[in-house]
């Protein structure tokens, strides 16, 4: 008998620690979970180190320590014009993904809906399920992946309290236009619903605007922005994240963050409160180097046979596999690991149903050019005609 609860047990265990125990056990080339194959920057890490010897290393405050909750608002600054208060609108959490659970436990209640937008990063649904809440979803469809805002508005009620919203969106790789988030910030206001906005692809976006649902008309006031670490700064084991978000709504976050983590470990705040104040040339220079290897990408596997959908952002693209011969994405990642020797990730688990995502398989650009070339040539020679 299980006993695991039953917030938990419709999810099974996370796509992400199957594929890469299966890419190991295969000795598969792994363009499957999006961790990057180097290290971040010295200038991170040796602050950290320093943070070590030279600061303390006792609880820091809930909240997050001063140094970093200043150097958010600093680039927040930079990267929209906006002020945020380091004192009351920021918060320090364990990553993104404590930032999200700590903000839907913190402000929804059991028996509210929660809008997601499919496919949707793993998380989502399972923080909606820790509070007792209900998934109203609406679908992303190739090629263009666009938000379907007729269909938002059918999902959206008085019952409303969330919808979150990924952009740069994990795995299309869309970075939702002005337009689409108008009408999201719309259906917000009318129904009284607060957006949850993921940004963690914030600096990975390419020939691209990128608009924030924060700065769009009216939204300050109800929506939580969270971001972190791990992919700005190549370092997906800091867990480091923040919410931002006006006096109202950080006070929510908080009330769930002091008792799910409390705090966040100090000498990765200090490396992270550097990389904040990096020069702009660290953030100009991140995304040439990824839209580099995006192209380096989508142009092997276009000649490999498959058809990519070309990302906005983030360091994903999704493709779709059925010129090859499998039915499923679970059938064909299986026979790209086991036969084949590469690693991607099915998508079909960002889905409610997974047939809307059988088609398409998603991989990783967050990858140095040998392990990348290495892929590719196995993939021509498994696959190609
Ligand atoms: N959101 C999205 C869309 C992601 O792809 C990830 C991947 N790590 C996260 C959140 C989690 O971020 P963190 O590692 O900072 O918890
Ligand atoms: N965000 C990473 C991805 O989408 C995975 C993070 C995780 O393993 N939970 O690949």
């Amino acid at each position: 008998m299980s006993h695991v609860s039953s917030r938990f047990a419709s999810f099974g265990s996370s796509v992400f620690t199957e594929i890469t125990a299966a890419a190991r056990r295969a000795g598969a080339v792994d363009l499957g979970q999006g961790y990057p194959t180097w290290e971040g920057p010295d200038l991170v890490k040796q602050a950290a180190v320093d943070a070590i010897w030279e600061q303390s290393n006792q609880y820091p405050p809930p909240t997050g320590l001063p140094v970093l909750r200043e150097a958010i608002a600093s680039r927040w600054k930079i990267d929209t014009g906006m002020e945020a208060d380091p004192d009351t609108e920021i918060t320090v959490t364990s990553g993104c993904t404590e930032a999200l659970a700590a903000t839907v436990l913190g402000l929804v209640e059991p028996g509210d809906e929660v809008v997601l937008i499919e496919p949707f990063y793993d998380s989502y649904p399972v923080c909606v399920s820790m509070a007792g809440a209900r998934v109203r979803s609406v679908v992303l469809r190739p090629p263009d992946f666009a938000v379907p805002l007729d269909d938002l508005a059918r999902v959206f009620n008085d019952m409303t309290k969330v919808i979150i919203v990924n952009s740069p969106h994990n795995p299309t790789g869309r970075v939702f236009s002005p337009e689409e988030l108008d009408g999201i910030a719309d259906l917000c206001r009318r129904h009284d619903a607060i957006a949850v906005t993921d940004e963690v692809y914030e600096h990975m976006t390419y020939d691209t605007e990128f608009a924030r649902i924060a700065s769009r008309e009216g939204m300050w006031e109800r929506t939580v922005s969270l971001s972190s670490t791990g992919k700005t700064f190549s370092l997906t084991g800091w867990k480091t994240g923040w919410a931002i978000a006006p006096p109202h709504l950080t006070e929510a976050v908080r009330a769930a963050h002091q008792f799910l983590t409390y705090t966040v470990p100090n000498p990765m705040q200090w490396g992270t409160a550097a990389g904040l104040r990096a020069d702009q040339t660290y953030f100009d220079d991140l995304r040439t180097d990824y839209k580099r290897r995006r192209d380096h990408l989508a142009a092997g596997l276009g000649s490999v046979g498959f058809n990519v959908f070309l990302p906005q952002g983030t360091y994903f693209m999704l493709a779709d596999h059925t010129g090859f011969g499998t039915r499923t994405d679970v059938e064909f990642v299986r026979h790209l690991i086991e036969d084949i020797g590469v690693a991607a990730i099915p998508p079909s688990f960002f889905y409610t149903d997974p047939s809307d995502g059988a088609d398409l398989v998603r991989f990783a650009f967050c990858k140095d050019d040998k392990t990348m070339d290495t892929a590719l040539d196995r993939l021509q020679e498994g696959l190609a005609e």
